[in-house]
């Protein structure tokens, strides 16, 4: 079998500064003729930075980082098709946000269970369909933000108490980017610009505007709720909701279908998984079978209120100090992987063995895990 690494196909490693110098009217002489020294013009030429000198050793520690996750990801996956991330470096102007990945395009597969469900493009090329849905050029967005104290490992310094490992942080963001992400969130209350009261899967409509049901990801397919202690699958809150409205009813806007959806009794299932998703064990994994990781565990759901992004796609901070902290959803300064990896009882790779489970419960090959459950496309 042909294994690949990961690598970046497209990068754009692009630096933006603040301090610019003040540009004067300074003028230059150019010889326009290399035959004839009298043609000259003379033209504007005002003070500009030499941005070689440092934009271009960082970009090339930039790369090295994206490589060498690339090629840590390779060591555990069996990848049959390359995977393409465009990821940017750029500063983002906000100290919050140390970097974003996820998947460039999510296609409608049926899975074992018969069941439609949003599938990473990533994955998807590793089912070897023989008809499949058409892929986007890349198969993953990855942004980093350049405006962050990063510490790169290639510097053979000490990590800086307040630098983060860019390493860490790609290695991180490409694992959601490959699926390790929900598809439950807050996206219609937000975009009618409401108060967040519930949770949904992503929501389709056609092209005139009609209703067309609530579809969840695969790595939702191992997702349960636990409100109140009562435990039920992602699945059947994703059927509940698809209950609340008549599939191929129209609306002129979303504020009319959220009026709509949030007045239906199945609503309260959009509620309870919101509570669950900010409850202290609310929310479970469950691997599928004979993966590297084969009991429950829990998923963030200690953020109150609710963050998009950073609630139920993570493991929970319960890990922090095992062999799955790659996958917390914060890190802090001064933290390098191979500190977080002596922490806990030097491991030999940072993608512990719960994180491989959602990996290889979603579709992915592994030692530990060679025939994966791979979905049909209907077309
Ligand atoms: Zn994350």
């Amino acid at each position: 079998m042909k294994s690949q690494s990961i690598y970046s196909s497209l990068l754009l490693c692009i630096l933006t500064f603040t301090h610019f110098l003040p540009i004067a009217a300074y003028k230059c002489v150019d010889f326009l003729d290399p035959l004839d020294p009298s043609k000259q013009a003379i033209v504007d030429c005002p003070p500009t930075v030499n941005n070689d000198a440092y934009v271009k050793p960082v970009c090339a520690k930039v790369r090295e980082a994206y490589d060498n996750a690339g090629e840590e990801i390779s060591k555990v996956l069996k990848l049959k098709q390359i995977i393409h991330v465009n990821a940017t470096f750029t500063d983002l102007f906000d100290a919050t946000i140390l970097g974003s990945a996820y998947s460039a395009r999510y296609m409608s597969l049926t899975s074992d269970d018969k069941i439609m469900r949003n599938y990473p493009q990533a994955l998807v090329k590793q089912f070897s369909l023989t008809v499949y849905p058409e892929y986007n050029a890349d198969d993953i967005l990855a942004s980093f933000n350049a405006g962050q104290n990063w510490w790169f490992r290639t510097d053979n310094e000490t990590i800086g108490s307040d630098q983060f490992d860019f390493y860490l942080i790609v290695l991180h963001e490409l694992i959601h980017g490959l699926g390790f992400s929900s598809s439950w969130g807050n996206y219609i209350e937000v975009a009618d610009n409401q108060n967040t009261t519930g949770l949904t899967p992503n929501v389709n409509f056609n092209d005139d505007s009609q209703f067309e049901g609530f579809t969840e990801r695969i790595f939702d397919k191992y997702v349960k709720f636990i409100p109140n202690g009562v435990s039920s699958t992602s699945i059947y809150y994703t059927s509940q909701l698809n209950e609340s409205i008549p599939i191929g009813t129209s609306f002129n806007n979303i504020s009319e279908f959220v009026t709509q959806i949030k007045s239906s009794p199945q609503w309260d299932y959009a509620e309870s998984a919101l509570l669950s998703a900010t409850t202290n064990g609310g929310l479970t994994f469950i691997p599928a079978k004979n993966t590297s990781w084969n009991e429950e565990f829990y998923l963030e759901s200690s953020i109150i209120p609710y963050v998009q992004g950073s609630s139920i796609t993570h493991i929970s901070l319960l890990y922090e100090s095992t062999s799955d902290f790659l996958m917390k959803y914060i890190f802090n300064p001064g933290e390098s992987m191979e500190y977080l990896i002596q922490r806990g009882g030097n491991y030999s790779s940072p993608i512990g063995p719960r994180i491989l489970s959602v990996l290889e419960s979603i579709g992915y090959e592994t030692d530990a895990y060679p025939n994966p459950i791979i979905p049909t496309y209907e077309h």
